[in-house]
């Protein structure tokens, strides 16, 4: 079987519409697809009539959060999108990603690089800011001369752009998810930078609050990696996940993961898997 359940689409940062997301999974044999854009589920809300008897589809979130101090990302998936509670923190998430921008956009103000709050904007074209927007400003104005090197100079993890204060704390999104009915699972555990001891105390409280998931599997990860987080799946009894976090057909995660790969975990699909 072929899963896929971490995906973008333009609703945030990803290249293509939800269609055209829909289209690309089925012609790369996906038959479970989640639509996990970041801090919003505005792109699924035009798919339910696509799914079908070849592509189950599972109404999705990336949500931002941060736990001691690091800005963490928790998927969740099988969400009532139009859970009232649930819709009133989004817009709280929204407001967060402004005030966010408008930082950011102060602090590339003091380098030098004005301009980047109206021009994030446009490029975001009425979608909620992030840090994508910035990192092709600074390209387009030719202070860097590639998105990696926007973020690895100036918006990734410790550098200027690397703004917590305003996300919710993990607890927090975790009892969004499950009070909208969804599973909460932590996010490409290896991109955090985490020290290993770190990363279990954050797993320990996480299912402390009620996380359930893992993402085992995280575009195309190396044997190492995905041995370990196996490993740390099955010590702290938690359903694993697996999405290639597909955002545009150019990079480096096309969509589609085997269902296998997170063998010998239990994996968190079989909660929706027509039976
Ligand atoms: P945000 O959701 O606004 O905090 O932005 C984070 C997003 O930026 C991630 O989900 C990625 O899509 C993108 N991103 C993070 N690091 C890089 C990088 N080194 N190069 C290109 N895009 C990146
Ligand atoms: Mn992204
Ligand atoms: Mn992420
Ligand atoms: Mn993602």
């Amino acid at each position: 079987m072929i899963v896929d359940l971490h995906t973008h689409t333009t609703a945030s940062d990803g290249g293509l519409s939800p269609l055209e997301l829909v289209q690309r999974a089925r012609e790369r044999g996906v038959q479970l697809l989640a639509v996990t854009d970041h801090d919003t589920v505005a792109g699924f809300a035009a798919l339910q009539a696509e799914a079908g008897d070849d592509l189950q589809l599972l109404a999705g979130i990336e949500l931002s959060c941060t736990w001691s101090g690091v800005n963490i990302h928790v998927l969740g998936l099988g969400i009532d999108i139009n859970n009232p509670a649930f819709v009133a923190e989004l817009a709280g998430q929204r407001n967060a990603r402004d005030s966010r921008a408008q930082v950011i956009a102060q602090r590339l103000d003091k380098l030098g690089f004005e301009g980047s709050y109206a021009a994030a904007a446009e490029l975001a074209a009425g979608r909620a800011i992030g840090r994508p927007d910035f990192a092709r400003f600074l390209v387009a104005q030719g202070h860097v001369d590639s998105m990696a090197s926007a973020f690895d100079k100036y918006l990734g993890s410790g550098k200027l752009g690397d703004i917590k204060a305003v996300w919710p704390a993990l607890a927090e999104v975790v009892r969004w998810i499950r009070e909208a009915g969804g599973v909460a699972v932590i996010a490409h555990p290896l991109q955090y930078k985490m020290t290993n001891a770190k990363l279990r105390r954050m797993l320990a409280e996480f299912k402390d609050v009620g996380g359930e998931g893992l993402e085992v599997c995280n575009g195309r990860p190396s044997p190492q990696d995905l041995g370990y987080l196996r490993q740390l799946c099955q010590q702290f009894d938690l359903e694993a996940s697996a999405g290639s976090d597909f955002h545009h057909p150019s990079s480096w995660s096309e969509l589609g993961c085997e269902a296998k790969i997170v063998a010998p975990c239990k994996p968190v699909w079989d909660r929706w898997q027509a039976q």
